[in-house]
């Protein structure tokens, strides 16, 4: 089964993806991910990619149409698509990416959530330095402050196009490319809806749903 979850940033689709790679045995595939490795390593995609991230702006169609080419493979037995596609372009560079491996889309479930709340969720966020561990100033703190639950870690991090003014950039991004791909899967009756703002838990049933139907 493959599945794109679509959102606004801090909508939940990473949370929401990891959880389905450990339940489901599908692969996550992040371009955002992806690029943030390609920084960290100073790769030729991410010395490109680098300043357009941080002004919270979009990398080129084709280089995360690439990225997305690159991993597909690995991603054999199901595919859970976070951050891509975020143009149309790159919604129909998917397509043909699927149809060359006789794959289709099975479902695009769109995170419905309020912006506001979003800005919040997402300038308060860090995760641990070592094992990546997800946390927030207000909604989940370590039980002891400055270690990490998880693995014990005293290191954390926090993205550094998670401000507020990159973030509000990344939303109008959102709004004007990745919101208008909707009706392209519409058309094709694959379009599911979840309310975003729920519980982790409670967003993870609703998901479960939709693809155990
Ligand atoms: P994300 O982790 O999905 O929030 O992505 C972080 C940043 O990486 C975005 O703000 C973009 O600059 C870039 N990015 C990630 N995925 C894409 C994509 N599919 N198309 C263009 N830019 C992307």
């Amino acid at each position: 089964m493959d599945i794109i979850l679509l959102g606004p940033p801090g909508a939940g689709k990473g949370t929401q993806a990891a959880r389905l790679q450990s339940s489901r045995g599908m692969v996550h595939l992040s371009t955002g991910d992806m690029l943030r490795e390609a920084v960290a390593k100073g790769t030729p995609v991410g010395l490109k990619a680098k300043a357009v991230m941080e002004a919270g702006e979009l990398v080129s169609d084709a280089i995360v149409s690439a990225l997305i080419g690159e991993r597909l493979d690995s991603a054999g037995g199901g595919a859970i698509f976070d951050g891509f596609p975020r143009t149309q372009h790159q919604a129909e560079a998917l397509e043909m990416l699927l149809a060359d491996r006789d794959r289709t889309l099975d479902h695009v479930i769109e995170l419905m959530v309020d912006e506001e709340a979003l800005v919040e969720r997402i300038v308060g966020r860090f995760s641990c330095a070592k094992c990546g561990a997800n946390y927030h100033d207000r909604f989940h703190k370590p039980k002891i402050e400055g270690i990490c639950d998880v693995c014990g870690a005293h290191e954390f991090k926090r993205r550094p196009d998670d401000n507020e003014a990159t973030v509000r950039t990344r939303m109008a991004e959102y709004r004007a490319k990745t919101a208008p791909i909707l009706p392209f899967y519409e058309d094709k009756g694959l379009v599911r809806r979840v309310d975003g703002m729920a519980g982790v838990d409670e967003v993870a049933a609703a998901i479960d749903a939709i693809l155990d139907k």
